[in-house]
């Protein structure tokens, strides 16, 4: 048996990375380097980097824009990306709504909106969920009521990511009360300079502002703005749900991360704390080769079946608590001169003028905070669980 990547896509893996180490904006690397969080101007001049290469939207089809690639040279270029630290893009327009939009959209709506995506320049948001509705999605109450040409919204939408640069928003909302709560539901594009729209920030726990609430009153959207069919909402949503959890390996990032501890585990001088470590760091490493050879099958079957299915559910499961233990390891090098981190509430950026145990302090802390919440986005990991019984192994 031989486990490998063919010649075609090692010569593939070395393009990329002559391009990351060559062409790609280091600026950004730096900024993700030092711990700050990158800004939206960041976060467009990585986008726009890829974009001019031709490499920005890698999981569209080549007569929409995308660069034609197999599974496997998305996979290798997703490492390549991590392993030179670089940013990831930002998936609300790229990976959610730019599909949807190329699959269910009026020519119109892709005209307008694909061109934005594709270099840059329109930021997105995805309004799904809701103070009262977050796993059970389809029982969304955010009203929309018709009025001619128009429907008019009322209603918040909450944990919006990024709402707070984003030009534009898809949102689920409920256009009719049906007995079966799935139908009823449409998918709008909305504007942001929309008047009646505020956008609120909420503040998470590793002291970044990614999430808000946004609030919608008496806001006016034309009804060519509705994606497909009024009711049939719930489709798009979960086509673009299945786009969603197959990004959540990043194995080359937990790679990176976990040879970071080995390098730490040098410098640890008590004999038994550094035996404890080195067991611990095995247990990850194994994980982690664990987690690569899944995804590796699941992208052997897709590559004949066309997507990564259901298997999704089992990697995201996989990889998000994985990334949980790691970054909690990476805490345990740190000791008691770590505890003041712990308490305090705005770790992800280091103070003005750290010193480097400091700032790697911080990035650590951040990341152990941030990692809490990959098992809650994307649909939790106990929704992963129910949805691995009934659709992988047919329990009911
Ligand atoms: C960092 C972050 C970013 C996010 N970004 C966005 C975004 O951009 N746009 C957006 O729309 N949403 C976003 N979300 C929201 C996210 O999708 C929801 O938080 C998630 O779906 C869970 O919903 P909830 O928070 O209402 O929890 P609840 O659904 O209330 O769940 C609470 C607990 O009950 C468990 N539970 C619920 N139902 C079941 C069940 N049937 N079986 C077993 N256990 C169950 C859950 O697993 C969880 O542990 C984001 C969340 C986070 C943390």
């Amino acid at each position: 048996m031989r486990i490998g990547f063919e010649p075609h896509h090692e010569a593939f893996r070395r393009e990329v990375r002559a391009f990351f180490a060559t062409e790609y904006p280091a600026r950004v690397v730096e900024v993700l380097a030092s711990g700050r969080q990158p800004t939206k101007q960041d976060h467009q001049t990585s986008e726009q980097a890829l974009s001019k290469k031709g490499w920005l939207a890698v999981n569209w089809p080549r007569e929409c824009g995308g660069p034609g690639w197999d599974l496997t040279q998305k996979y290798i270029f997703d490492e390549e990306l991590e392993r030179a630290g670089a940013l990831n893009v930002v998936p609300m327009g790229l990976i959610y709504v730019g599909p949807v939009i190329y699959t269910f959209g009026t020519e119109e709506q892709k005209a307008r909106h694909l061109p934005g995506i594709l270099n840059s320049t329109v930021f997105w948001a995805q309004g799904y969920s809701e103070p009262e509705s977050g796993s059970d999605l389809a029982s969304l109450q955010f009203k929309a009521e018709r009025q001619g040409d128009t429907y008019l919204l009322n209603g918040t939408k909450i944990w919006t990511s990024q709402a707070q640069h984003a030009d534009w928003i898809f949102c689920l909302v409920r256009t009719s009360k049906e007995a079966k709560k799935q139908l009823g539901i449409t998918f709008l594009l909305i504007d942001m300079k929309t008047p009646g729209i505020e956008v609120h920030p909420i503040i998470t726990i590793d002291g970044k502002h990614s999430l808000n609430r946004v609030t919608f009153q008496d806001v006016v959207v034309p009804v060519a703005n509705r994606i497909g069919e009024e009711g049939k909402g719930w489709t798009y949503a979960n086509f673009l749900l299945g786009h969603e959890r197959t990004s959540y390996a990043h194995v080359a990032g937990k790679r990176r991360y976990l040879q970071a501890q080995r390098d730490w585990l040098a410098q640890v001088e008590d004999p038994a704390a550094r035996a404890s470590l080195a067991a611990r760091l095995a247990e990850l490493e194994v994980r982690l080769d664990c987690l690569e050879m899944t995804v590796l099958r699941s992208l052997a079957g897709a590559e004949s079946e066309g997507s990564a299915g259901d298997q999704a559910s089992i990697i995201k499961i996989a990889a998000t608590e994985l990334e949980q233990d790691i970054s909690e390891n990476a805490l345990a090098f740190i000791g008691t001169p770590g505890v003041p981190w712990h308490a305090h509430s705005s770790v992800a950026q280091p103070p003005a003028g750290s010193n480097e145990a400091l700032t790697s302090w911080a990035k650590r802390h951040a990341r152990y905070y941030g990692a809490r919440a990959e098992s809650i986005y994307g649909g939790t990991n106990e929704i992963q669980h129910n949805i691995i019984a009934k659709k992988v192994l047919g329990l009911s």
